[in-house]
């Protein structure tokens, strides 16, 4: 799950971190009077969404301006007009993809004065297990960018879990970053604090971009990106509070209602399976026969036919899937579930695409004899090659 801008400064602020003072504005009525709680004589207005890349974006609507969704303000008033500006508009950057992102959120900052933008984060890495520190000199930019073409100028190493953080750590983040003097003491204590913060609230990333050292030569934090484990949210209810819906894909939004493992991803052929395995099998081998999967799904072990129903549903709602693969292997799930979730979810919302299904294992016989006996148009499949070929000629308008 990932939070906004403004929230994740909340905790660096709750932690200790340097951060600004900032006031957020959900409606344009109250704009005046946030940036008015703020000192100058610089005031920074950012759309806040989740999503990077702001400052470089640029917005659908012409009445909110050419200026990207950080704008920086010289008085009150006009602070305001610019947070009246982006509200309600559509903010498109590298990260949102064409259609962009509707700011629902303005934060408001006290404006700072940069000397140097520095890179800092804070990650799971899956190689080694641990989390890792990333840092670089080439702060303000895009980080892939930086990793594409200057390699060196990247810092990045583990922490083993059992010293945790060490003050070494941070001195070697800072000699890195071209600190000194009283920067070192900071960058240490502020390396051991993020760390912190980084394993209390279970995060699964967290992105300070840029760093800054202001002219009066401290650290500051401008920016902040962070994302928790999704798995470890039942344990961080202050954290869960600071979930933001409207951000979130609807399709996965009705999904994670019903339990269900769903991702929406961009290609034609929506896929419903049982068992993670399965289902990356599954992407795998539609990849394989020259399509692209819509989404990931595992209806996992214990579906009802409700939560396969829906699951259905959510598949047949996404106006890209132009065909579907039901691929089910019957272990603690039963094909006749499966089945009889297919056949009330086709009777409910009807089907405009082909679908294509391969059940096999527990009840398989009774899954396939409620499919027939039903009118629901479909493709029997006897294996997951054989599905995969099915539904991608069957889309791209082939004989089967
Ligand atoms: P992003 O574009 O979504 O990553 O948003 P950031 O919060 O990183 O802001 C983008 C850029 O705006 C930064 O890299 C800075 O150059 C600039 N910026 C943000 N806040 C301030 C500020 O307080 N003062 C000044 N002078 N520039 C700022
Ligand atoms: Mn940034």
């Amino acid at each position: 799950m990932n939070i906004h801008e403004y929230q994740a400064k909340g905790l660096l602020r709750a932690y200790g971190a340097p951060v600004a003072e900032g006031r957020v504005v959900l409606r344009g009525e109250e704009a005046k009077t946030q940036a008015g709680a703020l000192d100058g004589p610089v005031w920074v207005v950012k759309a806040q969404i989740h999503a990077g890349g702001r400052g470089k974006g640029t917005f659908r609507e012409a009445d909110a301006g050419s200026k990207g969704g950080v704008r920086i303000a010289k008085s009150v008033e006009e602070a305001a007009e610019e947070a009246k500006r982006m509200l309600g508009r559509t903010l498109v950057t590298k990260q949102t993809g064409e259609a962009g992102k509707q700011v629902g959120r303005i934060y408001i900052e006290e404006g700072a004065d940069i000397a140097r933008e520095l890179y800092l984060a804070l990650l799971v890495d899956r190689a080694s297990s641990r989390v890792a520190f990333v840092a670089s000199t080439e702060g303000g930019m895009d980080i892939e960018e930086v990793a594409e073409s200057t390699p060196g100028k990247i810092l990045s190493f583990s922490v083993d879990p059992a010293t945790g953080y060490q003050t070494f750590h941070g001195r070697r983040i800072a000699y890195a970053l071209g600190l000194t003097g009283a920067q070192v003491k900071q960058c240490v204590q502020l390396m051991g604090t993020l760390y912190r913060l980084f394993m209390d609230k279970d995060m699964e990333m967290l992105e300070i971009n840029p760093l800054i050292v202001t002219t009066g030569g401290d650290l500051r934090c401008l920016d902040a990106k962070m994302g928790f484990d999704g798995n470890a949210l039942y344990r961080h209810p202050d954290i869960t509070e600071l979930r933001d819906t409207t951000e979130e894909d609807p399709k996965e939004l009705e999904a994670s209602k019903y339990d269900l493992n769903y991702i929406a991803l961009d290609g034609e052929i929506g896929c419903m399976v049982n068992g993670a395995g399965l289902a990356m099998a599954t992407m795998d081998i539609i990849k394989l026969e020259g399509a692209a999967p819509a989404n990931f799904l595992d209806v996992g072990g214990s579906a009802t036919k409700e939560r396969v129903t829906e699951a259905f549903k959510i598949i047949t709602s996404d106006p890209n899937v132009k065909g579907i693969l039901v691929n089910i292997f019957g272990g603690i799930m039963r094909c006749d579930v499966i089945a009889e979730g297919v056949v009330a979810a086709v009777k409910e919302v009807g089907l405009k695409v082909p679908l294509v299904v391969r059940l096999e294992g527990t009840n398989v016989e009774e899954g396939k004899r409620i499919i027939n006996e039903s009118d629901v148009d479909v493709i029997a499949a006897d294996d997951l090659k054989d599905g995969a070929r099915k539904i991608v000629r069957a889309v791209k308008g082939e004989k089967a």
